[in-house]
């Protein structure tokens, strides 16, 4: 393994002062699951590792009335284990709970998932529909709060500035009727990368009529991507035939993958529309259990 500058500071201004000030490049470590291997791999060569784990507040999940916060250095693990995160949100904790293996789920954090910026990362589909933002620290003590959506520009790029970094989510709780699902599809039984995955959240009126939802796909674009028509094919109409094939038509169309070694575009695309259309079915389901 090559040389590397390590620290590990107790602060947020401590850490945003160290990465701000770093000359070459500098990168956060949560997890590692990401970054370690990368590094051992020689995919990349950081002049300086700041280890966020020792900071107040980065590693643990609390609940405030409208929302919950977890720190951006929380391992899936510990969101699987938070019934009420669970209760509240089984999509989001479902795609936390197929990042890797058990020992992977014990370091891999949210925060890494969405800043190694794979079109593929399982837990960013379900956070972005649940509508959940992240805290930026940044220098001179500055905090930003952005949407999921706003971080990752492509793969293994975010939009964050030099010196910040995410210090933790805010994941609303749910209406009443409102639920979610995530579903993702692999070549194998498990630890592989999506060939496509799929976030649905839905909100559902005492009719079983959907007032609101968010179709998110992940690893069929170089980002997530938010599919409004997906949406606007569920608002407005219980989970018919011809809801589902106008949700599974739009998932289609937003499809703009790559061909590799898991999938054409063509097998691609047409997986994202079952897939949407088995998550949005589950959704509605969870939804309409919580009258
Ligand atoms: C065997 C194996 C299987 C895997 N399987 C899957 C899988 O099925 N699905 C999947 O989605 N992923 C998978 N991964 C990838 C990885 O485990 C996840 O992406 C994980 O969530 C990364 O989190 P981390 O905390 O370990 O990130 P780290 O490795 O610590 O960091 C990853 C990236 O995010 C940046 N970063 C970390 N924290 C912050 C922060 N607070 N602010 C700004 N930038 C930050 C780092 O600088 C780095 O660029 C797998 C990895 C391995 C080794």
């Amino acid at each position: 393994m090559p040389r590397v500058n390590y620290a590990a500071p107790s602060t947020v201004d401590e850490a945003v002062s160290i990465l701000a000030g770093a000359a070459g490049l500098a990168k956060v470590l949560s997890g590692g699951t990401d970054l370690l291997v990368q590094l051992r791999s020689g995919r990349l060569r950081p002049d300086l590792i700041v280890d966020t784990k020792r900071i107040p507040g980065l590693i643990g999940i609390r609940e405030d009335a409208d929302k919950f916060v977890i720190g951006a250095a929380t391992p899936g693990a510990m969101m699987s284990d938070h019934k009420a995160l669970e209760h509240a949100w089984p999509g989001i904790v479902e795609g936390v709970d197929l990042i890797g293996s058990t020992q992977i789920q014990g370091r891999a954090s949210l925060a890494g998932n969405l800043c190694n910026a794979s079109p593929a990362a399982d837990s960013v589909p379900a956070v972005i529909a649940a509508r959940a933002t992240c805290v930026l620290a940044g220098p001179g003590g500055s905090r930003r709060t952005v949407p999921v959506e706003a971080i990752c520009t492509g793969p293994g790029r975010t939009s964050l500035a030099k010196g910040e970094f995410i210090v933790e989510f805010h994941i609303p709780k749910p209406k009443s009727r409102q639920s979610d699902a995530y579903l993702r599809f692999i070549p194998r039984t498990e630890m592989d990368i999506a060939v496509v995955g799929c976030g649905v959240n839905v909100t559902l009126d005492a009719a079983g009529t959907c007032t609101d939802a968010r179709v998110i796909l992940g690893a069929v674009a170089p980002t997530a991507v938010i599919v409004d028509d997906a949406a606007k094919a569920l608002i407005g109409h219980k989970l018919d035939a011809p809801t589902l094939a106008a949700l599974d038509a739009a998932a289609q169309a937003a499809c703009k993958p790559i061909t590799d070694k898991r999938g054409t575009i063509e097998y691609r695309t047409k997986v994202a529309g079952v897939l949407a259309r088995r998550a949005a079915a589950i959704a509605f389901e969870r939804a309409a259990a919580r009258a």
